[in-house]
């Protein structure tokens, strides 16, 4: 039987307090396990955890898929589902047992003096009930404001988060705002009542970078003038490295390492924390450096847990006492909030991040010597559908404009990423590529062949050689077939092996993406997300294409498990010469896999250049907005504050001139809404339009430094 890990000492407090923290624990839970019980099993989801959360202060809860971060968020809301139980332990909020409320206790405390904030918006919203009156509710059933009051209290939170127009949005329904805007309603919802304890479970996972600054920016602020106590699950080091004071590292179901985040990412301790710093690829590392660390292996079984250390499967530096011995938490240094579950820590070699410096006069270019596909003056504008009005007045028809007049060259063999916010039309670009909706207007050239616009319209082969990998595999994989059935599918559709040499493709091609070949005999159900991911990878490879569009391939996984897919697209690319057009709003993903960058704002292109050329100055005003907006996890590097601040346009029937104009914090002046800017070309390939003079543009200071220096991170 396996002995139940020794609960994380209680810190008594803070010895370095966060600025406006006080050493008053707000949130307290002790010995916390949590089990589910499904098909006569019991998984052990979390076991031991102790936490303390003070006021004032951000304390963070990091783990991947599978770690328990979650359970802990809601049996603190005593919120499980019916699988799931809390076996034991306490949790106390201020001095009252929340155990030990009914349910009416519970509900005065809840949204008021405790709120959470969810990760998808769209569960936590009633989409038949308007954005005021869905937060009025909150506002009335907390407080003792009349009608009059409570409404003007709603608008003035819709204002604190930044949302435009907040008298506007108090009257739209939740579909009708976007998910960073929905993400900001339940913010604002969440300080409704001025809480004193905020759950935050993964607030900005999926949100563009300049979207999640922004919120980070919001709650920071509004921790700042109301003193709450906030929990920050998450699994983005970068957005911890930023945002949070104490963290504490979860790996299936226990805390492995917990302290201040300033000595955490400097000097961690434990071998999974090591792993998870130095799997995120970093804005210095390109695919001609070196592969990325990945950590092999999966979660264990929670059913059925092994003896010893939880991690030691997955870990580099296990030994055969690491496997059979009981394995404590022990404090690290004289803080005494520090403390790590690791036999061999006190061994490791001091911890540094591998800094790859360049020399800006040899920086890449990139060489386009063998074209593959030509995209010219592109336009993709849909109609929206004419309302009663128009057809009254016969006003004229109005266009989104998606894609509007973009040149690209993509080269055999290289990957060419499309970065922007959501919205940028970089999706609808991709899409066009493969043929899943035709353009307006243009010419897409593959190979020296006019691409017709849909896919049905194309000559099979031409339809073989440009494939598609989809953010969601589940978009790939059908519930109802295995895994070999799948990747069988284009290898019929195309001839590509006969019927006998099917069997042998297939595990070929699961042997290609790191899978054993009796995973043909699985179904989707039985996968993980990342082995779904390969699967996908897979079959979009059995087709043999020259071009595999990449549609966010890797944004719903976890760093560890995105490490690894990244070398493997980087070790496909090498063997088959298939190029990548990848669209992503992850700069750190992109520096490391592309050839070339293009930066996209409201359909229009905005810079285009090798990573080494957008990623340093001379950039794009927007380009400079994204990178500022990176979270980082190395503390040896800096970056410069750029927010975005003004509204977004609407992409209906847009005006001339720059269409980043409104939110542009480098705006030169009134020309910039009026003349579309001018192209400047900087070294061959190197080319973005703005009407910033040359010479300012020339003197630009990186964004992103190492600290202390003037030297641009790329
Ligand atoms: S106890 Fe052993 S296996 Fe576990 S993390 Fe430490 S070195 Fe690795
Ligand atoms: S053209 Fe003007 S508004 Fe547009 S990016 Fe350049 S400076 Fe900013």
């Amino acid at each position: 039987m396996n002995k139940a890990p020794s609960p994380t000492p209680a810190p008594a407090s803070a010895s370095v307090l966060e600025a406006g923290a006080t050493d008053r624990p707000v949130l307290t839970i002790r010995d916390m396990h949590i089990s589910y019980f499904a098909r006569g099993q019991e998984i052990k989801a979390v076991r031991g955890i102790n936490l303390t959360v003070n006021a004032g202060e951000t304390l963070a809860l990091v783990g991947e898929s599978g770690s328990g971060k979650s359970s802990v968020a809601f049996s603190t809301m005593r919120g499980l589902d019916a699988a799931g139980r809390l076996m034991h332990g306490s949790i106390h909020f201020h001095e009252t047992d929340l155990l030990s409320l009914g349910p009416r206790e519970l509900r005065s405390i809840q949204g008021s003096r405790i709120a959470m904030v969810y990760q998808d918006p769209q569960t936590a919203l009633n989409p038949a009930f308007r954005i005021g009156e869905q937060i009025a509710e909150v506002v009335n059933e907390h407080t003792a404001a009349s009608g009059w009051q409570a409404r003007q209290r709603v608008l003035d939170l819709l204002d604190e988060v930044n949302l435009p127009d907040p008298a506007g949005v108090y009257l739209r329904y939740p579909h009708e705002l976007s998910g960073g805007q929905q993400q900001r309603v339940l913010i604002a919802m969440a300080f409704a009542c001025n809480p004193e304890l905020l759950i935050m479970d993964e607030p900005t996972t999926g949100l563009d970078v300049t979207t999640e600054a922004h919120i980070l920016d919001l709650v920071a602020k509004l921790k700042k003038t109301h003193g709450s106590a906030i929990l920050y699950i998450t699994h983005n080091l970068g957005v911890v490295a930023r945002f949070c004071h104490r963290v504490a590292v979860m790996y299936a179901g226990e805390i492995v390492e917990e302290g201040l985040v300033s000595r955490v990412f400097s000097k961690p301790a434990h071998p999974y924390t090591r792993s998870l710093l130095t799997c995120i690829p970093r804005l210095d590392l390109s695919k001609r450096d070196r592969a990325l660390n990945a950590i092999e292996g999966r979660l264990p079984n929670l059913a059925d847990l092994p003896g010893g250390c939880i991690f030691a499967a997955r870990c580099n530096e296990r030994q055969d006492a690491c496997e059979n011995t009981s394995v404590t938490l022990d404090p690290v240094g004289d803080d005494a909030t520090d403390f790590v579950r690791c036999l061999r820590w006190r061994e490791m070699p001091e911890f540094q991040f591998d800094r790859h410096t360049r020399d800006v006069n040899a920086m890449h270019t990139a060489t386009i010597l063998d074209t593959l596909l030509e995209i010219e003056n592109l336009r993709c504008y849909y109609q929206l559908r004419r309302g009663i009005k128009e057809f009254v007045t016969g006003g004229a028809a109005k266009y989104v404009h998606a894609v509007d007049d973009v040149d690209l060259v993509l080269a055999r063999g290289q990957t060419l990423a499309i970065v922007g916010e959501s919205g940028c039309g970089k999706t609808t670009l991709g899409r066009t590529v493969v043929g899943l909706q035709s353009a307006t207007a243009g010419d897409l050239v593959f190979e020296g062949n006019q691409l017709a616009g849909i896919a049905r319209a194309r000559e099979p082969d031409l339809r073989r050689r440009i494939q598609i990998i989809f953010q969601n595999p589940d978009a790939t994989l059908n519930p109802q077939k295995s895994v070999g059935e799948t990747i069988r599918r284009p290898l019929d559709l195309f001839g590509l092996v006969s019927a006998a040499e099917q069997k042998n493709r297939v595990a070929e091609l699961l042997q290609s993406v790191n899978l054993p070949p009796s995973f043909a005999q699985r179904y989707p159900h039985e996968l993980s997300g990342g082995e779904k991911q390969r699967v996908a990878i897979a079959r979009a490879f059995a087709a043999e294409p020259e071009l595999i569009v990449c549609d966010e391939p890797l944004s719903a996984l976890d760093v560890s498990v995105q490490a690894a897919i990244l070398n493997l697209l980087v070790d496909l690319q090498k063997t088959s010469k298939t190029a990548y057009m990848f669209i992503s709003h992850d700069l750190s993903v992109v520096r490391y896999l592309s050839d070339q960058v293009a930066v996209m704002y409201m359909g229009r292109l905005c810079e285009i250049g090798t990573p080494e050329e957008v990623f340093v100055p001379p950039y794009h005003p927007y380009t400079e907005a994204l990178l500022s907006a990176i979270s980082i996890p190395d503390p040896s590097i800096e970056q410069e504050i750029v927010r975005l601040e003004g509204p977004v346009p609407s992409p209906i029937n847009l005006a001339s001139g720059c269409r980043f104009a409104s939110r542009c914090p480098r705006k030169v002046g009134e020309i910039c809404e009026r003349e579309d800017p001018p192209l400047y070309q900087f070294g061959d390939n190197h080319r973005l339009y703005c009407h910033i003079p040359r010479e300012d543009l020339e003197k630009m200071r990186p964004v992103i430094r190492y600290a202390g220096e003037e030297m641009a991170v790329v």
